[in-house]
């Protein structure tokens, strides 16, 4: 996301909450308690404004606050016994292949913010920054502020609402348009805001990030396919100690805006209670490693999609005469060689430079004609046919097929009973020979004639 787009997210949420907190006010409520201040009005809107700036200003907290990003001179601690670092350090410390850099635990790179971001949640557009350790707890704040508010703004409004049914004080014009204004804006709010901090107290209660959260369910299914036997969530302390790592430790400061205790680089884990809390996430037995997770690695591609990584043609791609030809003629190859690398037409292979004239086969098939005569003699030469994938395709005789496996079944002896059938008897003399040999129609007319 863009820097301006994502100030211009920043600002349609600051609108959006200036018009829900403020028109309310200033277009229903203040003209329902007759345009002047009392101390029914001030205390039904004194709250509710308080809410408001503590919402507001939790939202320019998670805005302007750096979520923390891993020092370029941050080394894992190879010698903390006590650390995670060392027990994850069996799969190798943690690498930012972008950053360049080793990564602490619990931090994640993040593409919009370019860089490893510590603790990192996610990355949230309303606030056009990250969330990661610095912010999380302003962040859980303005959620819980925005429930706060939004229920205490759809009270006062339904109150308004209730009274002109009860008293029948129907409100005017302009007081029902931003009613149902702010009905309209307030309700989607609230539902939407409301379900996503229901998620986040949640990941608060279990001090779990939203990355660590798909970690979980991606560990609990390789659990239940019985890949890996179960694992503990390593940074789950407990309620109480889960809270305090976010909110801070004194409990009538959690609604407060406060800096989160440690620097974001090391965390507290779980006592094991004799479960493995040895990596996390664990690593899946099946998976495939691949070579870029090698931090030395460096990708290259082949020279030629046609050949392996190690430089030989594949195999399975040779034309079944090129071995042959560059076998039994060596110059003629060397010759074919030199007229050009690749062929001008696909697949731009060298071994394809012959086929490009139409050529049904090699000129030098009558050669290999020959050849092939001498090693398979009584048998007809078959060609290959090359399909658009580069499989060959033997052609089939069936009737050649089917004539050798009945030879092949009958040939054992007493598996079957032939039948063979009785050449027909020709008399060969005779009357009756001679009778055969009359055509019909005459037979027809001698048969009529002593009938007669
Ligand atoms: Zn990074
Ligand atoms: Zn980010």
């Amino acid at each position: 996301m863009g820097r301006l787009t994502g100030r211009l997210f920043v600002l349609f949420t600051t609108c959006l909450i200036c018009f829900i907190a403020y028109s309310s006010q200033i277009f229903v409520l203040w003209p329902w308690y007759g345009r002047e201040f009392s101390v029914e009005l001030l205390g039904l809107l004194l709250p509710f404004n308080i809410l408001v700036g503590m919402l507001l200003w939790n939202y320019r907290l998670c805005v302007i606050t750096d979520p923390g990003g891993v020092p370029s001179s941050w080394r894992p601690d190879l010698n903390d016994m006590d650390g995670y670092e060392v027990k994850k350090l069996t799969r190798g410390p943690r690498y930012c292949r972008t950053c360049e850099n080793y990564k602490p635990p619990r931090a994640h790179h993040c593409r919009q913010c370019k860089r490893c971001v510590l603790r990192m949640d996610h990355h949230c557009p309303w606030v056009n920054n990250c969330v990661g350790h610095y912010n999380y707890g302003h962040f859980i704040r303005f959620l819980f502020y925005v429930d706060l508010a939004c229920t205490y703004h759809v009270t006062m409004l339904t109150k308004r609402v209730l009274y002109s049914t009860t008293f029948w004080e129907e409100p005017s014009g302009r007081e029902l348009i931003f009613i149902v204004l702010n009905y309209a804006t307030c309700i989607p709010v609230l539902l939407a805001v409301g379900i996503f901090s229901l998620y986040h107290f949640y990941a608060v209660y279990s001090n779990t990030t939203t990355i660590e959260g798909w970690e979980k369910d991606k560990v609990a299914t390789l659990v239940r396919r019985g890949r890996i036997r179960e694992v503990k969530f390593p940074y789950n302390l407990g309620l109480r100690r889960n809270i305090e790592s976010i909110l801070g430790s004194n409990p009538l400061l959690w609604c407060w805006p406060t800096v989160p205790p440690g620097n974001g680089l090391k965390y507290q884990l779980a006592d094991g209670d004799g479960v493995d809390v040895g990596q996390w996430p664990p690593e899946d037995p099946d998976r495939y490693l691949y070579p870029e997770d090698d931090p030395d690695h460096k990708l290259e591609l082949p020279a030629s999609p046609w050949t392996y990584a190690n430089g030989s043609v594949n195999p399975d791609l040779r034309p079944t005469t090129t071995g042959t030809a560059r076998r039994r003629n060596p110059a003629r190859a060397r010759a074919k060689a030199a007229e050009g690398p690749y062929a001008s037409v696909p697949p731009y292979h060298p071994d394809y430079h012959r086929q490009e004239s139409h050529e049904t086969y090699p000129v030098d098939s009558e050669d290999e004609d020959e050849q092939y005569a001498d090693e398979h003699p009584g048998r007809r030469r078959e060609f290959l046919r090359r399909g658009s994938e580069g499989y060959e395709v033997r052609p089939i005789d069936r009737e050649e097929l089917l004539k050798q496996y009945i030879v092949d079944r009958t040939a054992e002896p007493g598996r079957y009973q032939l039948y063979v059938p009785d050449p027909p008897s020709e008399p060969e003399s005779g009357p009756e020979a001679e009778d055969e040999q009359i055509p019909l129609a005459e037979k027809l007319e001698r048969w009529r004639a002593t009938s007669a």
